[in-house]
């Protein structure tokens, strides 16, 4: 990491642009939350078999409400479970060193960023935390606190199925994330808050995230084409993002867990702020 804060020095004392970060599974996954695309991510309702691509659309909610609930509120009962880990809570730490430079984009819908304390976060899938009228008749709310998260094969009860209706106009509830049928947008995903931040980004730091998503991969192709830092932290090593980033001067890469790279990263931001004279 010597290289890295060689790098970091210039642009914490040098620099005015943002200083990002771009979280995906591979964080959550530490807290023992399944990543949605492994092997984990699939879905068994009765004899069915369900990808995520298959059932996570707003077609399949729209023929099968109830079931898409099941499986919602089973993962809602996992990520109770779950509590942030080191990196989540690293990167809070983080947010209070840089102060208005830090900005974390995340993939995750699972809400950890959040209960970890940070607060200059864009959930660009939305959240599980809450919930908006299918019909988009109102603003996205809590998640209703009278519904019970459930066990794998658990079923809604008639209850549930009243808490998680419209109370405006009688429709269901839908869980506030990004469905792989529909498009990114500002009101719900930050769309283009978060293409701001990637122009004006000076280094970006690409968390636990392969690169399967149309705006994480724009954002890293924005900071790439303006020539700026871009370090990668993941476990594995062969990503989509090394193979987009293969040859560019200006990465660093890390093959390590986030619970591990990210306080290392906290004490060599730390130590370079109480270096510099104010
Ligand atoms: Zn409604």
């Amino acid at each position: 990491m010597e290289e890295l804060k060689t790098i970091l020095n210039e642009i914490i004392k040098d620099k005015t642009g943002y200083i990002t970060f771009l979280t995906g599974a591979g964080i959550s996954a530490e807290s023992g939350l399944p990543t949605y695309r492994s092997i984990d991510g699939i879905w068994i309702k009765g004899t069915k078999y369900h990808r995520p691509e298959e059932f996570g659309t707003f077609k399949y909610f729209s023929q099968e409400p109830e079931e898409v609930w099941q499986y919602n509120l089973f993962w809602k009962k996992m990520i109770a479970e779950a509590q942030p880990n080191a990196g989540h809570l690293a990167l809070t730490e983080i947010e209070s060193l840089l102060a208005d430079r830090f900005r974390l984009i995340t993939q995750n819908v699972d809400g950890l960023h959040q209960r970890a304390g940070t607060r200059k976060l864009y959930e660009i899938h939305g959240s599980k935390q809450k919930v908006r009228c299918s019909n988009e008749c109102s603003e996205p709310i809590d998640f209703p606190e009278n519904v019970k998260f459930k066990e794998y094969t658990e079923d809604l009860t008639p209850e549930d199925i009243d808490y998680l209706k419209c109370t405006k106009c009688g429709n269901w509830l839908r869980p506030n994330t990004l469905w792989f049928d529909e498009s990114y947008n500002e009101k719900n995903y930050h769309f283009d808050t978060a293409n701001h931040i990637a122009d004006h980004t000076d280094i970006l730091f690409v968390i636990g995230t392969s690169g399967s998503t149309t705006l994480p991969v724009n954002i890293v192709e924005t900071v790439k084409i303006r020539a700026k830092w871009i370090v990668i932290i993941n476990l594995e090593n062969d990503t989509y993002f090394h193979s987009i980033l293969k040859g560019s001067k200006k990465l660093n890469s890390f093959q390590e867990s986030s619970t591990v790279a990210l306080p290392q990263l906290k004490i060599i931001m730390e130590e370079i702020i109480n270096s510099s004279i104010f």
